[in-house]
């Protein structure tokens, strides 16, 4: 039996959204195989940067934006693009009941894990996207409400919401390449929101696919301008803007994570247990100190797991020199680490497990390999 591929769809307001917000995101989880899907609200039929002259008109400027997209979503292994086919600069002013419904649809149809939209400030306060945030937040809402019914759908319970956010190193950047950002409106001037370190919940490091997500970018060609000013950009701002996401989980069904550090004290008959009677042989020791991470939404897998081994490598050099080994698959050297953690009784282990259990089916608990 295999597992159901864990889905992620982001809902966000115009083509080029995915790649500039979250193309490392979306680009490292496809490589991962988690089934990725974008649900965009409007084609962005009113984004021409061109002469005047030269605009092909809101019709056809959204056709193109939609191929861009389509050609973006390709290179992100973006697996559905569905439009909710809003107008662009309108979308906090589109009939929320019906832009909710259709978003509800898409929800109960690809039946995600985890959604991931704007922020309810808009990155920049671009009222499109501060319009999606708050009508996918309540999408989310009512699709695992039974009493809302759309066309006879079951309802679906998403797992988590994450908003993107930026920080003030990537706003720097993006200062550096397009000057002062400012949108105003109503009269009101509107600047890129920098969130502080201890508001935001989850960064994913996505530095492997910085130069998919550039490839992405580049699909927008109508956006010639804002690629024009990105690609002046050193490759280090670059490697930052792309090889990161960063996230404050907005809503969660699943657990937030956390990692319990225990210090025992050990003692009474264990320490009269001869070494060589038993697997582990550290019998003598005072203390036992474990980390234990827990967490289930696997978005946070990197930030936990880097979490716990930054704890561990800070705390190693206090203790002694036994460690009792568990689950220790984290991508370190099994095999050093069951050395160091059976000592005289490592090589007894080996030839055991060879005997016994040569096929490995025990596992799960992955001290000695066979
Ligand atoms: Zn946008």
């Amino acid at each position: 039996m295999t597992a159901a591929p864990f889905k992620l769809l982001a809902i966000l307001a115009h083509p080029d959204d995915e790649s500039l917000g979250i193309g490392g995101t979306f680009a490292k989880y496809a490589s991962e195989g988690v089934e990725t899907h974008l649900v965009c609200a409007t084609r962005g039929e009113r984004g021409w940067f061109g002469a005047p002259e030269d605009n092909p008109g809101p019709f056809a400027l959204g056709q193109i934006r939609e191929q861009e997209l389509h050609a973006a979503a390709a290179t992100l292994g973006i697996r559905s693009v569905r439009f909710l086919d809003e107008c662009d600069g309108d979308l906090d002013r589109a009939n929320p009941a019906r832009v909710i419904a259709r978003i509800v649809a898409h929800i109960r149809e690809i039946r995600p894990d985890v959604v991931i939209t704007f922020a309810p400030d808009g990155a920049y306060g671009h009222p499109d996207h501060v319009a999606i945030s708050q009508l996918a937040t309540t999408a989310i809402v009512a699709a695992n409400d039974e009493c809302y019914l759309t066309g006879g759908q079951l309802s679906h319970q998403v797992q988590a919401l994450y908003y993107v956010v930026f920080r003030n190193d990537e706003n720097a950047i993006y200062a550096e390449a397009f000057g002062d950002l400012v949108m105003q409106v109503d009269g009101v001037k509107r600047r890129s929101i920098s969130w502080p370190e201890w508001a935001i919940t989850t960064q994913i490091d996505t530095s492997d696919h910085w130069r998919t997500v550039w490839q992405a970018i580049t699909c927008h060609r109508t956006q010639l301008p804002s690629i024009d000013a990105l690609s002046r950009l050193p490759e280090t701002s670059h490697r930052t803007l792309w090889g990161n996401g960063t996230f404050y989980r907005a809503l969660s069904f699943v657990n937030g994570g956390q990692t319990l550090v225990c210090l025992r004290c050990l003692g009474g008959a264990m320490g009269r247990v001869p070494e060589d009677a038993t697997a582990y042989g550290n019998r003598a020791a005072l203390y036992n100190l474990s980390i234990d991470a827990t967490w289930s939404d696997p978005i946070q897998s990197d930030e936990m797991i880097a979490w716990t081994l930054h704890v561990w490598s800070e705390i190693q050099q206090e203790t002694g020199t036994g460690i009792y080994l568990n689950f220790a698959g984290l991508g370190e050297d099994n095999g050093k680490l069951a050395q160091l953690a059976y000592r005289s009784n490592h090589d007894r282990l080996v030839q055991v497990k060879r005997k016994y259990d040569p096929t490995n089916l025990f596992r799960t608990n992955i001290n000695i390999k066979p």
